[in-house]
């Protein structure tokens, strides 16, 4: 019902729901000689089932490892239905413990979170990390970037990165809330060098070096209209509602300008967020273009 299983190279898989709402992510499977490796869980039960039901589809072989790209929920929520061996960034499986599911519920009341629990990763890594299963599979930590504890998947041979949420493909808006404006663009130069051709984005449909571009360039625009209204003295949440997106308006979660100028303010006063501001920034950000 959600979600289709995409073969992108041979037994290399990107898994892609919906259009990148919000809490609607992707995920991988990377088939082995003896076993698979899933990159990401979903945002409730029943997708994960579903999820579960299309891996079968395509192969016998067990899930035994089961990579994190970072610690948001919808990536991390149903760690708890897959048998496996769970690995994250430092930094990941410490905001994998406060993706409260009570938290997100208030923010989004109308979303559907049965069965999301937190489970914790088993395994950390601080800056690279290498897995064999019958191909190389290496997991980088960019530094902070949509979060502070994200990683990328890149898979040297087949040229294919899973980017998790370090790419949202175009139409999806990105969200640096959590992480770094400017750390997050330079994620993406990172990515863009990498010797890759097709890019699996946390949200959004399958990419290439274009999508990477376009995020980047977004990200740059955020930064620089941020610094033009605080270098005037206006408060972040005045500028962020004072942004004219131009064309990034009909981006899908435009509203995510707002959590993106919380963070830009943040980086430009060089000031730490806290749980609280975040959850704060969130809140206005699900405000926006509302009346
Ligand atoms: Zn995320």
């Amino acid at each position: 019902m959600f979600g289709k299983m995409v073969e992108i190279v041979e037994n290399v898989y990107a898994y892609i729901q919906g259009n990148g709402e919000w809490f609607v992510n992707n995920a991988g499977l990377i088939v082995g000689d003896s076993y698979a490796v899933l990159v990401d869980t979903l945002s409730n039960e029943q997708r994960a089932m579903e999820m579960k039901e299309k891996i079968r589809e395509v192969t016998e072989k067990p899930v035994k490892i089961l990579i994190n790209t970072h610690g948001h929920p919808d990536h991390i929520w149903t760690n708890h239905l897959f048998d496996a061996i769970a690995i994250a960034h430092e930094n990941g499986r410490k905001e994998t413990l406060t993706a409260f599911v009570d938290v997100y519920q208030t923010l989004f009341s109308d979303l559907d979170f049965t069965g999301a629990k937190i489970t914790p990763q088993d395994v950390t890594f601080k800056k690279e990390l290498k897995i064999y299963n019958g191909r190389e599979i290496h997991l980088v930590h960019p530094g902070v970037a949509h979060t502070t504890g994200d990683c990328y998947v890149y898979l040297p041979q087949e040229k294919v990165v899973l980017c998790g949420d370090l790419l949202f493909a175009k139409p999806c808006t990105p969200l640096a809330l959590g992480g770094s404006i400017l750390g997050y663009i330079k994620a993406l130069d990172e990515l863009l060098n990498l010797d890759a051709e097709i890019y699996v984005p946390g949200h959004g449909e399958v990419a290439g070096k274009d999508e990477i571009v376009s995020a980047r360039e977004y990200l740059e625009f955020v930064y620089e209209e941020a610094k033009k209204r605080f270098d005037k003295g206006m408060d972040w949440y005045e500028a962020a509602l004072d942004i004219d997106l131009g064309e990034y308006k009909d981006w899908r979660e435009s509203e995510r300008i707002v959590g993106n100028v919380a963070r830009a303010y943040a980086e430009l006063k060089g000031e730490e967020m806290q749980f609280s501001d975040l959850v704060e920034a969130g809140r206005r950000m699900l405000e926006y273009g509302k009346d």
